[in-house]
């Protein structure tokens, strides 16, 4: 061995030497080292340094309290802030249970823990206006759910209101034509620069039809998916890997055979595209959500200009899920921005304008396997043979095709000039720097307090991630301080700002994180780190706060590092199980 372990496990367990050295040295071991200097410190780190309560301000990097960790005090914050709770919501947390016979619904149970469900009721919405939204007990909250990435200009946008309410003068036929499908189509090609798009009932759909599209134009079966990506609800895309890299079903009642359809790899691993060249010969089409929502900060351009060469030169598709992404750093979403042209992408939120809808859109070759293509009628022409089979009855509805037209014609009235992501001078980059500079203050403040929490972002997108623990009870009890503090957030993890909201809101929403996590630190909810895991996650930290852009190999260095972490931690508790099981 050519350092001694044992020298510097003493070393940092006496603070002999600072964070950033025991940092340096730690990622300078091999994975072996790093192992055996973890166990070193697991066996002499003194139950005190453990479970010691946290002052504000000292300097002690500090990491989330666990659910079997909390004690009287932590109990006592929790009694008390669900007696105010109770009292700030009434009519919300009456609903909460009361309807629980008759109505059906998996949200209210997201993420619930048992020490603190009486503060995870959802609230009743009476209604949303730009920036805010107000609940039937008549609390009004800046709303950062942004619907889930669908409303980019707020709530109920006038303009978007006014053409449904006119086409529900008219009526609503659903089976045929009405000039809106025309119209928004033409827009969305424009904007978008795909050749043909097609109208979906949700995103789900679309990204199924974009799957069967790919199957039917290859003749070939497999789709590679990657690990943290969300592609909706359908059996066809659910799946996650093993710890062997094996596929399997993402959960009960998805068969098997589904998740062996799908090879499932590593976002923005560069090793992994031999796989896929290897495979190449079943390989149908490369699905990709490009900046996952699970992890905004991972933004992988090299890999996804590699991933479009390699899918090119073999013969598979490139389909780019843009429920997301799509319109919001630029009308030319995911792909305008890293400069990587998919065969065909998938839409929903932003250029639904607030409707039910989906869309699948790209080159007429392969939109072309839907309908077969163009034909005319005073000759002999035809449309081609080789079809795929899709529809629905709410795939045309002119209600949602108004939405959609209307909220187009606003995108496009709001970015004027070039529709080239690079020149463009959209509403969206306004948006993306308003949020940039928000999360640049919420990072500065959560290093300042050394808490283990850091705002991810992409474009408009931006989330909270929990360093050491991503939904635990600390994370729950922010939300609910947030929402206390007349902040709204969802059970999804991502949040949005919206063109309705302004530096006013944003200095509001930062008050109010920055107030949420000084009452968690007071009350103890974070305690000192392990001096192991501070090494191995300031690695991570630093690379976290370099500016997003194009250093994939800083990205990569996070899923590594990341990993590592993961590694260590599968390691503990796999001897943990081994030694449980010799006992017996
Ligand atoms: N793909 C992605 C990337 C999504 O974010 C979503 C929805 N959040 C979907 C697909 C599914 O869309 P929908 O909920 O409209 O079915």
């Amino acid at each position: 061995m050519s350092i001694d372990l044992e020298e510097l496990a003493a070393d940092i367990l006496g603070r002999r030497i600072s964070r950033q050295e025991a940092s340096r040295r730690f990622v300078d071991l091999s994975s072996a080292e790093k192992n055996l200097l973890m166990s070193r410190l697991k066996g002499k780190l003194p139950a005190t340094e453990r479970g010691a309560r946290s002052d504000v301000g000292n300097n002690v990097r500090l990491t989330c309290v666990d659910e079997r960790q909390l004690d009287e005090q932590h109990l006592r914050f929790i009694r008390s802030l669900a007696e105010r709770y109770a009292k700030f919501a009434p009519k919300s947390k009456e609903n909460a249970l009361k309807h629980q016979d008759y109505l059906v619904d998996a949200r209210k149970i997201a993420n619930l823990k048992k020490p603190i469900k009486q503060l995870q009721f959802h609230i009743t919405y009476d209604r949303a206006e730009g920036p805010y939204l107000y609940d039937i007990d008549g609390n009004r909250y800046i709303d950062i759910t942004g619907d889930n990435g669908v409303n980019i200009f707020g709530g109920r946008p006038d303009f978007i209101g006014k053409a449904i309410a006119k086409r529900i003068e008219r009526g609503y036929p659903l089976v045929g034509y009405t000039e809106e499908l025309f119209e928004a189509a033409r827009l969305f090609c424009e904007l978008t620069g795909h050749e043909r798009v097609a109208f979906t009932q949700s995103g789900t759909e679309a990204v199924m039809w974009a799957v069967r599209l790919a199957r039917a134009a290859t003749q070939r079966a497999k789709i590679v998916i990657f690990e943290g990506s969300y592609h909706g609800m359908s059996d066809t895309v659910a799946a996650s890997k093993d710890h062997e890299g094996k596929s399997v079903s993402a959960g009960l009642g998805i068969p098997q055979e589904y998740a062996e359809q799908l090879i499932v790899l590593d976002y923005g691993n560069m090793a992994h595209l031999d796989v896929i060249e290897n495979l190449a010969g079943e390989i149908a089409g490369v699905l990709v959500e490009p900046v996952q929502a699970s992890q905004p900060h991972i933004q992988p351009r090299e890999f996804l200009r590699e991933l479009r060469a390699l899918t090119q030169a073999r013969g598979m598709l490139l389909i780019f899920d843009e429920m997301i992404t799509g319109f919001r750093a630029c009308p030319r979403g995911a792909q305008g921005h890293f400069g990587v042209k998919a065969d065909i992408a998938t839409y929903g939120k932003i250029p639904g304008g607030g409707m039910p809808t989906g869309m699948i859109a790209g080159a007429a070759r392969y939109m072309d396997l839907i309908d077969g293509g163009k034909w005319q009628f005073e000759d002999d022409s035809m449309p081609k043979l080789k079809r795929i089979y899709i529809g629905g009855t709410h795939t045309r509805n002119p209600l949602k095709l108004a939405a959609s037209l209307e909220a187009l014609t606003e995108i496009k009235k709001r970015c004027p000039g070039q529709l080239e992501c690079r020149t463009c001078s959209c509403f969206q980059k306004d948006l993306s720097a308003r949020t940039r500079g928000m999360a640049e203050r919420l990072n500065a403040f959560f290093q300042e307090r050394q808490v283990p929490v850091r705002v991810d972002y992409f474009s408009s997108l931006f989330k909270f991630r929990f360093l050491d623990s991503p939904y635990g009870v600390v994370r729950e009890l922010f939300l609910v301080l947030l929402r206390m503090q007349r902040v709204e957030t969802s059970v999804s993890g991502n949040f949005f700002l919206t063109a309705a909201h302004d530096d006013t809101h944003v200095d509001s929403i930062v008050e109010a994180v920055k107030d949420s996590i000084d009452s968690l630190l007071k009350a103890g909810f974070f305690v000192p780190a392990d001096p192991v895991e501070v090494a191995a996650e300031d690695e991570l930290a630093q690379e976290t706060f370099s500016p997003a852009g194009d250093h994939v190999q800083s990205r990569l260095k996070i899923r590594a590092g990341e990993r590592e972490v993961e590694k260590l931690k599968a390691l503990i508790k796999s001897d943990w199980q081994r030694f449980q099981e010799g006992a017996h």
